[in-house]
């Protein structure tokens, strides 16, 4: 990618014929900036002029900004309120016969925060809703956005094997989950990318099970829904595994259903289908099976810096896969009083088809 982000995204509102786009989702701030303090504010220019824009921060974060945001940027020492009086102050002048179009974030501002904005700039911009410019984009990963997924996903692996070789059955889902997260971080992650999920037996029906503090019984299906971050970078996986020896017929019915649809689904991603073509694979195979109404999410979801985000692999997913992209692929199955299955790997589509980020082996594994 030789473009710079920032290059990129004023391509993009352009496009939009935005003259200035305001960034102040802080996640957004960071993809496009590199910026990782709690208070940052870019104002991206759009003119081909070779600076990037202005960039607001307060004065704790002066000489972070030094360090971590290009010189491209002009990089300002301004009061807290970025949204408000500061951006009063920075904005900047605008010669010429009419008002400048100013895109906003109309995904992530508040309805407090847009009136800030028209407070501040209100008389010298014509503003304009212009969320998921950045979120688009985000959507495609550089080539050192995918390694640092695949190494926090190679951490999250090792992790949860430490966590398994101290066994499932007998303990509680909230010690397993603790344990999990406690090794998450002494293996070198930030923090977990969010709270694992471990849900057994006739608990494992709840798609986002909160671990309880029942014990783990021996012969049941554990589902186990875990990542790591990783210099900002998200992982995600799902592992069910039998607990203390063989599950019941059919919950290893469940269990060799759910794998043929992760399997064949994941066959499936490569540049070309959209999320919803993706989705459609896996829910024929479930459903042809008499479990439609047991698969109650979409198949997958982007990752990133955020844990969920773009592109969607559900039957809202308009978009087509494209090279670069990260996606989960985890179907579940999830039967009332019974329990559920959910098998998910972490993906990069490439050229040709798909790269799994993550290691573990599929095969149901009974662990004690
Ligand atoms: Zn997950
Ligand atoms: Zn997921």
């Amino acid at each position: 990618m030789s473009e710079s982000r920032a290059e990129r995204l004023a391509a993009a509102a352009r496009e939009r014929q935005l003259d200035l786009l305001i960034v102040s989702d802080l996640v957004n701030v960071r993809w496009l900036t590199g910026f990782t303090g709690s208070n940052g504010l870019a104002i991206l220019g759009t003119a081909n002029d070779g600076s990037a824009g202005i960039f607001l921060t307060d004065f704790r974060y002066v000489s972070q900004v030094a360090e971590q945001v290009s010189p491209l940027w002009d990089r300002r020492q301004a009061t807290q309120e970025l949204l408000g009086p500061a951006l009063a102050e920075h904005f900047p002048d605008w010669g010429g016969p009419s008002l400048p179009r100013v895109g906003f974030d109309d995904a992530s501002v508040t309805v407090s925060g847009l009136e800030r904005i028209r407070a501040a700039i209100g008389d010298r911009a014509e503003l304009v809703p212009a969320g998921g410019l950045v979120e688009d984009l985000r959507e495609i990963k550089e080539p050192q956005e995918i390694s640092r997924i695949r190494e926090a996903a190679h951490l999250a692996d090792a992790a949860l094997t430490e966590v398994l070789d101290r066994g499932l059955a007998g303990r509680t889902e909230a010690q397993v989950a603790l344990d999990l997260e406690v090794a998450i971080r002494r293996h070198g992650a930030e923090a977990v990318s969010f709270q694992p999920i471990v849900a057994s037996g006739a608990h494992g029906a709840l798609p986002h099970a909160e671990p309880r503090a029942s014990v783990i019984e021996p012969g049941t299906l554990v589902t186990i829904d875990w990542g790591a971050k990783l210099e900002g970078y998200c992982s995600d996986c799902t592992r069910t595994f039998a607990a203390g020896g063989e599950p019941g017929a059919e919950e290893r019915r469940i269990y060799d259903l759910v794998l043929e649809a992760q399997e064949t689904s994941l066959a499936a991603v490569r540049p070309g289908p959209t999320g919803r073509e993706v989705d459609a694979v896996a829910r024929d195979i479930i459903d042809a099976a008499g479990h439609a109404d047991h698969f109650g999410h979409g198949l997958g979801h982007g990752v990133g810096l955020e844990i969920h985000e773009g592109p969607r692999l559900s039957r809202l997913g308009e978009r087509a896969l494209q090279a670069g992209m990260i996606v989960t692929v985890e179907p579940g199955v999830y039967v009332p009083g019974i329990g559920g299955v959910r098998i998910e790997d972490l993906v990069a589509v490439t050229q040709d088809g798909a790269d799994v980020l993550n290691t573990l082996p599929k095969a149901l594994q009974v662990v004690d």
